[in-house]
């Protein structure tokens, strides 16, 4: 299949940032500016704004996603929010795995495999996050660890269940850094990552977006997006600045 039958994917991941009138203002600026781009734009707030945002996204054509959920759909784990509760409130995506998640709060592929899991049974889909830290890229052990990463979900929730959801090949060394892959680099990852889900199932593998993340902006995102694998793109920085967002959505065509 070639990458034109797959619809780009422009999200946003804006991390902890903004305020309640920023969350709308950069939604009404999105929604405005995107004109007539044929990619699907997705916009993932900080939890508190999720629920004031999804009229509004509607209304513009913006899907709506989350950055993280739990393992649980409800229950005694104060601080967690679930699935159902993110459909509930207007999300149709959610992130799972996360550089930041799995650095900064321990998580494993194993925990990574339950939330894509959680995921899918609240009826959301899925953008399984993946990458390399520098050192494994320098230990050239990327395509071990993006592999791992892959297959714990697949080992969890079977291959069907990369039908509907999405993979980020966020190389850990590029996300907030300023440093970027070179095309050679991302394109390469993801032909891997195709392959590896190819073994599986080659109809879903021709089928997946696979978004390349990691200081992507525009002075960088149309020589990315043209990758043949390259299906899109999660913008953290540039996201929260809608004219950038808005020219990375240009360039996705
Ligand atoms: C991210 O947070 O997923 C990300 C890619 O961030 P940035 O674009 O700022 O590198």
């Amino acid at each position: 299949m070639s990458e034109t039958e797959r619809t780009p994917l422009i999200a946003g991941n804006w991390k902890m940032n903004g305020s309640a009138a920023m969350a709308e203002a950069l939604v009404d600026a999105i929604a405005a500016g995107r004109s007539d781009s044929a990619a699907e734009v997705l916009v993932i707030p900080p939890f508190p704004y999720i629920d004031r945002l999804s009229r509004r996204a509607a209304k513009g054509g913006l899907q709506l996603g989350a950055q993280d959920l739990s393992v649980h759909a409800s229950g005694a784990f104060t601080g967690e929010v679930s699935g159902p509760m993110l459909v509930d409130v207007g999300a149709g995506y959610v992130l799972v795995g996360h550089s930041e998640r799995r650095e900064m709060h321990a998580e494993s592929d194993a925990v990574v495999a339950a939330k894509f899991e959680a995921a899918r049974a609240a009826g959301l889909k899925p953008v399984l996050c993946v990458g390399e830290s520098r050192q494994q890229r320098e230990a050239g052990e990327t395509e071990a660890v993006t592999r791992a990463q892959v297959e714990a979900v697949v080992d969890r929730c079977g291959a069907g269940a990369l039908a509907d959801a999405v993979i980020a090949y966020e190389p850990v060394w590029a996300i907030g850094t300023g440093l970027v892959a070179t095309p050679e680099q991302a394109q390469g990852v993801h032909a891997f990552l195709r392959a590896r889900v190819a073994e599986h199932d080659a109809t879903i593998a021709g089928r997946i977006r696979i978004l390349y993340g990691g200081s992507m902006k525009p002075q960088n995102a149309a020589e990315l997006l043209a990758c043949e694998d390259i299906d899109g793109g999660l913008i953290g920085g540039a996201s929260l600045s809608a004219d950038d967002f808005l020219a990375v959505i240009a360039a996705a065509g």
